[in-house]
């Protein structure tokens, strides 16, 4: 049985209930979790694991699992160093309250959505993406020159704007037939599961992904283009920050 991946639907969650399936050296496995794994260009979910018998375990990670036999939607939760007693006393069956560090979480919801911006702004193909709590990075595939002032205040522009952003499915054939709906190099579409996560930012980007989003671009809020570096010959690449609350009161004041 896959792990229920609680996240895709409702990016919001940010505990759940769930029954430990199997315990292994890499980590822990449930029926169904709020914690995103490392992929597709954005960081794990970190949080915590509590027993009804009292005992937290801290989770720094959640990584896609590679245990034998685990499927494609299988996330194993990676214990924090100096858990392992902790840990070892865990068994399958076991029922568990899954939390996930939501102000950690949420920069990478708002960073996340504002790299699809970037998408839709910049206009070429991504040839790479990070997306942690502290920047958001994405490389595109092109040779002109970007103008950071340029891209910045397009950003903000579309943050302003308070664009929806949502979700739906399509099937692999539908996006087979549309080949232009997929903007990323490095990323390849989940395809191979019969349904595909399109992600539709409203009137300004569509395409496949798996990621955490905020439900509008305003609540990306104060974001900054902190820097735009030629990667390669052939590469751009964009680093996006939020500015620290100092920062903003200033801006705000002057
Ligand atoms: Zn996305």
């Amino acid at each position: 049985m896959p792990t229920r991946a609680l996240f895709r639907s409702d990016a919001y969650q940010r505990s759940c209930s769930a029954v430990i399936t199997r315990v292994t050296p890499a980590g822990i496995e449930v029926d169904q979790t709020v914690f995103y794994p490392l992929g597709g260009g954005q960081a794990g979910d970190s949080g915590v694991l509590r027993t009804e018998d009292g005992i937290a375990i801290r989770l720094a990670d959640a990584r896609k699992s590679k245990a034998e036999g685990a499927t494609p939607d299988d996330v194993v939760h990676v214990p924090a160093p100096g858990f392992e007693d902790q840990v070892a006393g865990l068994r399958p069956g076991q029922p568990v309250l899954l939390e996930i560090d939501w102000e950690r979480r949420f920069r990478h919801m708002r960073f996340h959505t504002a790299t699809h911006l970037l998408c839709a702004i910049v206009g070429e193909l991504v040839d790479g993406c990070s997306i942690t709590a502290d920047y958001a990075r994405l490389d595109f595939a092109m040779t002109e020159p970007l103008v950071r002032e340029a891209v910045e205040s397009s950003l903000q522009g579309l943050v302003a704007a308070a664009h929806p952003v949502r979700s739906r499915w399509i099937s692999d054939e539908e996006l087979l037939a549309n080949p232009q709906l997929v903007k990323s190099m490095s990323v390849k579409p989940p395809i191979g599961f019969g349904q595909v996560r399109l992600l539709e930012v409203d009137s300004v980007d569509l395409q496949p992904c798996g990621g955490t989003h905020v439900k509008n671009t305003a609540e990306i809020g104060a974001i900054t283009v902190t820097r735009i570096e030629k990667k390669s010959a052939r590469t751009r690449r964009v680093t996006l920050a939020f500015p620290a609350p100092a920062e903003v009161s200033l801006a705000a004041q002057s």
